[in-house]
């Protein structure tokens, strides 16, 4: 049959005009349709209006392309052929639903008016067909008030009062002393759509039209509309969607499951999408209609029997009283129940994943409204990919391609409990996942004291520094107000595992009363605050959370992956404890071990402080004897812990002045406990203040100054691995120095860690190999890296610097401003969070290219936050690098996102080849 006009998309009666390949014309939802229709399954007719006409009502004043009124009246015409009924008759009248759709699933952002043709002529054609005029009555009320809510946007005046359409049925109840709505009479829903209209004449000065064909023009302005609504806006901001895409209307023929004991309305999936368990699962109810189950009226009954039998042991409910009381849809609907199940599987076989389907049962017959991709938990997302690779659905690059790298940090951290209330007071940045709930302290020493007593806590900070690890070390989790996804904060609790939320503008912290605030909402000291690092939710009071899970699935899906992938994977890491966590994560050694934390540990500080202090290079030598046995002992636990792998370990990296107290009264109880005296004391914080310190004194520049600091630190790395070799352990130390952009200052450090090495290792009389290399964190490096390279056998981008250093953009403040770059589209993404494909990703295109050429052997990895993050991963696979190094949690995400990388590449060629 011809199409009625190229923007409209009909189906049913066996004509399916769009296909689920046309997601971005027809939206979701009616590119589904369409493809369900052409399998003819049962779908009520109906046809679909393409998101262009959205983006030419926006365009053109809230009007139509032409012919496009011609278009859905034939429309009609061809629902009213095939169904038998007619719209605005007054006999048997056709009723429609008019939906929005978008390209991807935007859960109730838009709007949708169901049973529309419904008019004081129509309603009696209703109560005729039907035989059942409360059913009836019940339609035309849900109607007017879902025309006044949408389409004559009847709201709540305020923001805080009830619904105005509820609160008339809520006092229609309490009149009629009843507490349900399916107790009110037909002649009090009557009196109902009365009061309905009446309110809506009073508030908008205008009725509830007569005339089908105005409803349907209205309803279709209306979900167009809908698409710059104020939720959908947010909702397309928070999530990225673009403004231009645009919904579509998908106009229906209505089915109804509110018609009788034989109807029903339900919603339910091919696999469980909690744990991934093949096998219907869903839920439904009997005599309702679509948003009955949403709005959680009625209990839901379950699908299948089993699960029916798993609900009522949940909910310590017998046997007995269950068949009684809550049957599934297998006892009460069993020939319905079968069909259903072979619909199920013909659509997951024909999508090849699990889907999601909503349906109606109208007396006793079956009809599919709706089928889209299941959402699922990261474990049901695992399990379904390995199960559909077993079941021959899938191929393994396609099962792998199917699951979201970050999804996987979830499986290692414990969740949120996804059925728990939470009062969201305000929103950062997700800097490192996982749910916590603990105690709101203001200080590091706080944290001790409480989390010594047995209560978790949540360390909230405007900044940390590393003056605070002892407290974030105790701490379940941290928030501050301030920093980026490369603050101090964020880069530090990741490197525990510890959840935070960085960056959170809207925190009030008075560390003097101990409270923070937000959006009204106050914690004082002690009270719970709840914490989701994966989405950067601060949540008032505690909040239930759930254990994360590793399943034989999941050991399966990374053996796949890691067969798949070219990258290696490191982590970053900086005790034996982590080191131990990530390589049971699958790290392949350590591509970043920050020497600088182990200085801070209470019982070293002093001597750290004492060798800033030193006004020589002697008092300077003899501190550091006395830090040197403590590395050694770090390093012998660290490398043990990665024994046979590779551990790069980075010399002191952060200006001097860090180790040092910042207030008065510190500097003047300090002074004394390092034997010195306060005016001393002073004048060296003094001298070492820098007005940008991230262009100062630290890298490698500090080695260049005190050559006696990086000796020491070589000596101890070499004099561990020593005594690890001797022991019969392959320690296997790189050493990386830090911030270089000329090879002088490379060769020069070199050179003495190499003297370091001969005296270490002639002493122990052993034989071991360990290289010597740099990061690449400053854009100079990059343009002179064949220079580098020649001396170097390693580089490492340091992308946290290299990004600030590039972009002359300070990773420690840039939040503040950065978020105004990401919503006004000047930046795509944090460039902290997700590396710059075009400006840093081209100067590290450039080292590459000059670095290889001057030295074959080089290894070149990377080891900035950027490492664990998928998208970036996937460029580092396009770069060419050898490896990618992250925190331990984020290991098993790079593991994927680098075998997605690769087969990416694959098919790739494969087009090209095809081509
Ligand atoms: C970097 O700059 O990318 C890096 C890894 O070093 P840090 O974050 O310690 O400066
Ligand atoms: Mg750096």
């Amino acid at each position: 049959m011809a199409r009625l006009h190229p923007e409209i998309y009909f189906f049913g009666g066996n004509v399916a005009e769009g296909r689920s390949s046309m997601r971005d014309l027809l939206g979701g939802k009616g590119a589904n349709l369409a493809e369900m229709a052409s399998l003819k399954l049962p779908v009520p007719p109906g046809f679909t209006i393409s998101t262009q006409v959205c983006t030419y009502f926006y365009q053109h004043g809230s009007t139509y392309p032409k012919g496009l009124t011609q278009g859905v009246a034939k429309s009609i015409a061809r629902m009213e052929k095939l169904l038998g009924r007619k719209f605005g008759d007054r006999k048997n009248p056709l009723l429609v639903s008019v939906r929005s759709g978008a390209r991807v699933s935007m859960p109730g952002m838009m709007d949708t008016v169901l049973n529309l043709g419904l008019t004081d002529e129509t309603i009696s054609g209703l109560e005729a067909v039907s035989q059942n005029p409360r059913f009836a009555w019940d339609s035309y009320r849900r109607f007017c008030q879902m025309y006044g809510d949408v389409v004559l946007k009847l709201k709540p005046e305020n923001k805080t009062d009830p619904d105005p359409f509820e609160e008339l049925i809520d006092r229609k109840k309490a009149l009629k002393g009843v507490t349900q709505d399916l107790d009110l009479t037909v002649d009090d829903l009557k009196e109902l759509v009365a009061e309905f209209r009446d309110l809506i004449r009073r508030r908008v000065g205008r009725d509830i039209p007569q005339d089908p064909q105005k409803q349907l023009w209205e309803a279709i302005g209306a979900v167009f509309g809908s698409w710059q609504n104020e939720r959908a806006i947010a909702y397309r901001k928070f999530n990225k969607i673009p403004d231009e895409w645009g919904t579509a209307v998908t106009v229906q023929s209505m089915v109804f499951g509110n018609l009788g004991s034989d109807c029903a309305t339900g919603v339910s999936f091919t696999r469980d999408p909690a744990i991934g368990e093949k096998g219907i699962y869903g839920e439904f109810l009997p005599n309702a209609q679509g948003e009955d189950v949403v709005a959680g009226i009625r209990t839901p009954r379950q699908i299948s029997l089993a699960a029916g039998r798993k609900w009522a042991e949940r909910h310590d409910i017998s046997e007995k009283e269950r068949a009684k009381l809550h049957p599934t849809l297998e006892e009460a609907f069993p020939s319905v129940y079968r069909e259903l199940l072979k619909i199920s599987a013909r659509l997951e076989k024909h999508f090849r994943d699990m889907q999601d389907m909503e349906f109606t049962i109208e007396r006793g017959r079956l009809f599919m409204l709706q089928t889209r991709t299941g959402k699922r938990t990261a474990a049901a997302a695992v399990k379904i990919a390995v199960d559909m690779v077993q079941e021959r659905l899938l191929d393994k690059r396609q099962a792998l391609m199917r699951v979201e790298p970050v999804q996987l940090e979830q499986l290692l951290h414990p969740q949120l409990d996804p059925k728990a209330k939470k009062q969201v007071i305000a929103r950062g940045l997700p800097a490192s996942p996982g749910a916590v709930t603990g105690e709101a302290v203001f200080s590091a020493d706080e944290a001790v004291t409480v989390a010594g007593a047995g209560r978790p806590v949540i360390l909230v900070r405007l900044e940390t520094s590393p003056e605070d690890i002892h407290g974030m070390q105790v701490a379940e989790g941290i928030l501050t107000a301030r920093g980026g996804m490369t603050s101090h904060a964020a880069v530090v609790a990741r490197g525990m595992g510890k959840c935070c939320v960085a960056g959170c503008g809207d925190l009030n912290i008075d560390y003097g009363s101990g409270a923070v605030s937000a959006n009204g909402v106050v914690i004082h000291r002690g009270e719970y605050l709840t914490l989701d690092g994966t989405t950067g939710e601060v949540i008032a009071g505690r909040v239930a959370t759930v254990e994360a899970t590793m399943s034989p699935a999941f050991a399966k899906f990374m053996s796949w992956a890691d067969a798949e992938r070219r990258l290696g994977v490191r982590a970053n890491a900086d005790t034996p404890h982590d080191a131990k966590v990530a390589r049971d994560f699958g790290a392949e050694g350590i591509g970043l071990c920050r020497t600088e934390h182990m200085f801070f540990e209470a019982k070293r500080i002093e001597a750290v402080r004492q060798m800033i202090l030193a006004e020589n290079a002697e008092q300077r030598a003899l501190a550091l004897d006395k830090i040197v046995p403590m590395q050694r002992g770090d390093f012998v636990g660290i490398l043990k812990a990665m024994a046979g792998l590779p551990v790069t370990i980075r010399l002191l990296d952060p200006p001097l002045h860090e180790f040092l107290p910042k207030e008065e009264h510190e500097i003047r109880e300090l002074a004394p406990k390092i034997g010195t005296t306060y005016e001393h004391l002073k004048k060296v914080c003094e001298s070492l203040f820098e007005f940008n310190p991230m262009l100062g004194h630290r890298g490698c520049r500090l080695g260049i100054s005190y050559p006696e600091i990086y000796k020491a630190q070589a000596r101890a790395i070499l004099e561990a691995a020593a005594e690890l070799r001797s022991q019969g352990v392959e320690a296997m130390p790189e050493i990386m120095l830090p911030l270089i952009g000329d090879r002088k200052e490379f060769d020069t450090l070199a050179a003495e860690i190499r003297e370091v090495g001969r005296t270490v290792l002639g002493n122990n009389g052993v034989r071991l190999d360990y290289t010597i290399g740099t990061m690449i964190e400053v854009p100079r490096a990059c343009i002179v890296a064949d220079q580098i390279a020649a001396s170097a056998q390693f580089f490492s981008f340091g992308t946290n610097d290299l990004t600030q250093m590039t972009y002359g953009l300070s990773r420690d403040d840039s939040a503040k401003f950065l978020n105004a770059y990401v919503e006004r589209g000047i930046y795509k993404k944090d460039p902290f969070q997700e590396l710059d494909p075009d400006g840093v990703a081209g100067l590290m295109k450039i080292a590459i290219g000059l670095a290889r050429k001057a030295n074959k052997k080089l290894k070149i990895g990377i080891c900035g936050e950027h490492g664990g993050d998928p998208a970036s991963v996937k460029l580092c696979h396009r770069l060419g690098l050898d490896y990618v190094s992250c925190s331990p949690f984020r290991v098993p995400v790079a593991r994927l996102a680098a075998a997605q990388a690769a087969i990416e590449e694959r098919q790739k060629k494969r087009e090209f080849k095809d081509v």
